[in-house]
């Protein structure tokens, strides 16, 4: 090569260089304009993006508090124009989408989250009746059951399973396995002890409570020493007797507790109550239904005059007041005692037009003591039930007391 071309090649070299190095800078400016452009309208852009995760899980049954989504455009909080589509049904587990949108008018922008609502709560199961129950040998063992509830499901009482050993024509020990699952998985169970015991020669169960069977609103139906309790109240009808070693000897301290408050506050409205006859024992109550038996008939008498063992007299918590006469009930302490003992516990055992029901005719006189909470569902807000109604249990001679309707 020969110097000029040398220098020639040189020459070209360097123009080159320099052309490169320009058009290098034009681009780097462009590109820089190009950014600063991007950049300003990014600024400028609208934007909305969650707040908490994209996705959540709620317990069901359990309130979903929603996080939201923010919004902005420039910096202009959007956040409040944003609009949800899609709602979490807290009580039915499933997916649930969340979408969250704005608007400046001419762009819509819009996130999602999916919320998932999960059971993984266990069922509850609860028996009906008591957890340890005594049958009689030979007697059908009615199986109070149990309900379940679950938070997803609601009542799933139909899907319990039992498992039972019960043999009631053998003495022992058994037991009554309760399993329930809901529809997620989630498992609970429930036992119940059932003795199978031998039946007594005399009344006495030793003070234990004897299972007989359910009313027909659902009310156990127990035995305890000879004496019929329907949901824990002891009961003395037509269907149901006490035994003849059964009495307190007088009126029971609630029933005259709750007496002496009721005739209290009716003095002082001018109203004077007195107990015609309390407490009457099995032999006293056997000489008394005789004696109306021999005078009316038997027919006659047991419309108003219980059998021995059949008064609720023996109770101790009965009492005639003041009249033996029905009109009575239209006098002004009549009405005031109907309109409101339920107040202090006591219910109008027998009320009109009930005969067919409690196996006796209307008496305005003969209060039973129950307690607060049953005497008001009872007194049913002036329209009377009956106490057979209320427990489901029927009051009829001869009747089967582990039947109960
Ligand atoms: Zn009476």
């Amino acid at each position: 090569m020969t110097e000029q071309q040398k220098r020639h090649l040189a020459r070209e070299q360097k123009r080159k260089r320099v052309m490169r190095n320009r058009f290098f800078l034009a681009f780097a400016v462009i590109a820089l304009f190009f950014a600063g452009f991007v950049f300003a309208r990014s600024m400028n852009r609208l934007s909305i993006t969650l707040n908490g995760p994209e996705k959540d899980t709620v317990e069901c049954g359990s309130e979903y508090s929603d996080p939201g989504a923010l919004a902005a455009k420039g910096k202009n909080d959007l956040s409040p124009d944003i609009w949800i589509e899609g709602t979490v049904d807290t009580s039915k587990p499933g997916d649930y989408t969340l979408s969250y949108h704005i608007s400046d008018g001419k762009h819509e922008k819009s996130v999602e989250r999916t919320v998932s609502v999960v059971d993984t709560t266990f069922p509850e199961i609860e028996l009906e009746g008591d957890e340890e129950m005594t049958v009689y040998v030979g007697t059908e063992f009615e199986d109070p059951g149990a309900r379940a509830y679950d938070i997803a499901d609601g009542d799933i009482t139909d899907r319990i399973a039992v498992i039972s050993d019960v043999d009631t024509s053998t003495e022992g020990t058994y037991m009554v396995r309760y399993n329930v699952a809901d529809r997620a998985g989630n498992a609970a169970s429930a036992e119940r002890t059932v003795e199978v015991v031998k039946r007594p020669a005399g009344s006495s169960t030793g003070g234990k409570s004897v299972y007989i069977g359910k009313s027909s609103t659902g009310y156990t139906i127990e035995q305890r020493d000879g004496v019929y309790y329907v949901g824990g109240i002891l009961v003395a009808n037509k269907t149901y007797d006490l035994p003849s070693s059964y009495g307190p000897g007088d009126l029971l301290s609630e029933f005259m507790t709750a007496f002496n408050q009721f005739k209290a506050d009716g003095a002082r409205r001018g109203y004077n109550y007195r107990i015609i006859s309390g407490f009457r024992s099995y032999s006293y109550q056997s000489g008394l239904y005789q004696r109306y038996a021999n005078r009316d008939g038997y027919a006659a008498a047991d419309r108003y005059s219980a059998r021995a063992g059949h008064s609720e007299h023996q109770s101790g918590l009965a009492a005639d007041i003041n009249s033996l006469e029905q009109s009575w009930g239209n006098t002004a302490e009549g009405k005031w005692l109907a309109d409101n003992c339920y107040k202090y516990g006591f219910i109008l055992r027998y009320p009109q037009g009930k005969e067919s029901i409690t196996g006796y005719m209307y008496e305005s006189w003969h209060i039973r003591y129950v307690g607060v909470d049953v005497a008001t569902r009872i007194y049913n807000g002036g329209d009377w039930l009956t106490l057979e109604e209320y427990l489901g249990i029927t009051s009829e001679y001869g009747a089967d007391p582990a039947v109960g309707r």
